[in-house]
């Protein structure tokens, strides 16, 4: 597997160019806080040192949100004891329209990489980031037009909240519109880099969790740690599985995982 070293949600110019300095081998940077030509002109500069010594770019458009924009750590609580496809319901009502306006336009999205030359687009398209649960779909339309318009390999972010496949959602009594999709499918239509650092640091948590209560005599860190690693591990295993880089690539998942550039 080629490995990057990736600076995930860049802040500024200059952070990037200290990263690029510091030997990092992919580049991001998030100006969907800055107007659009601001984040046009500052993407296009980072483009062109890093581009200069062959390094990738990733940039921002459209907003992809956090769970924290919508409920607070006592409503999230309550919303985990409840049935995913309950929570799903109550965070359409809570969170939806929000997600909906901030997703990127496709007509900004053309400008966007044509004035900037990056390589590939993080472009919200229904996900949030920092969910707990993997329940929330994407929206299959908005990844078609951003795909066409852009003809670039679309980054999801938020993805560790996103259900994984139509098999899930049924089993979860999640009901899907018919403009939405899961993450499988979605690696099918055009996303190449798929974000769930999420989902993978609650993977180490509850494995290390899990060791701990087993045996809380225990003084050995590495006891305790390594599990959590195992566990960690598994899930990525999993995940590389259904987005058809693990070697096992079959069909239309052929074409995504061809097209990836760099992985997180
Ligand atoms: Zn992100």
């Amino acid at each position: 597997m080629p490995v990057v070293l990736h600076l995930d949600h860049g802040t500024s110019f200059l952070q990037n160019v200290q990263c690029l300095h510091a030997g990092f081998t992919s580049l991001m940077y998030d100006g969907s806080a800055e107007p659009l030509d601001k984040n046009i002109e500052i993407s296009a500069k980072i483009c062109e040192i890093a581009h200069a010594v062959g390094l990738p770019v990733e940039a921002e458009l459209g907003k992809i949100p956090k769970i924290e924009d919508y409920v607070s750590a006592e409503e999230a609580d309550d919303l985990r004891s409840r049935p995913e496809s309950e929570q799903v319901e109550i965070l359409r009502e809570k969170a939806g329209p929000s997600v909906e306006e901030l997703m990127a336009d496709p007509n900004q999205a053309q400008r966007f990489v044509q004035g900037t030359g990056i390589d590939s687009l993080a472009a919200a398209v229904g996900s949030i980031h920092g969910m707990w649960a993997d329940s929330w779909p994407l929206r299959r339309d908005r990844i078609e037009e951003l795909r066409k318009a852009t003809n670039l390999p679309l980054v999801c972010h938020g993805s560790s909240g996103v259900i994984r496949t139509r098999a899930d959602a049924q089993e979860k009594g999640i009901e899907l519109m018919p403009n939405e999709c899961t993450l499988e499918e979605a690696v099918q239509i055009g996303i190449c880099k798929v974000n769930v650092a999420t989902a993978v640091s609650m993977a180490f948590l509850k494995g290390a969790w899990d060791a701990w209560q087993e045996r809380l005599t225990e003084k050995d860190l590495r006891k305790i740690l390594l599990p959590g690693l195992q566990s960690a591990k598994e899930l990525v295993r999993g995940y590389m599985r259904l987005f058809g880089c693990s070697g096992r690539v079959a069909g239309a998942s052929a074409v995504a995982a061809s097209e990836v550039k760099h992985a997180e």
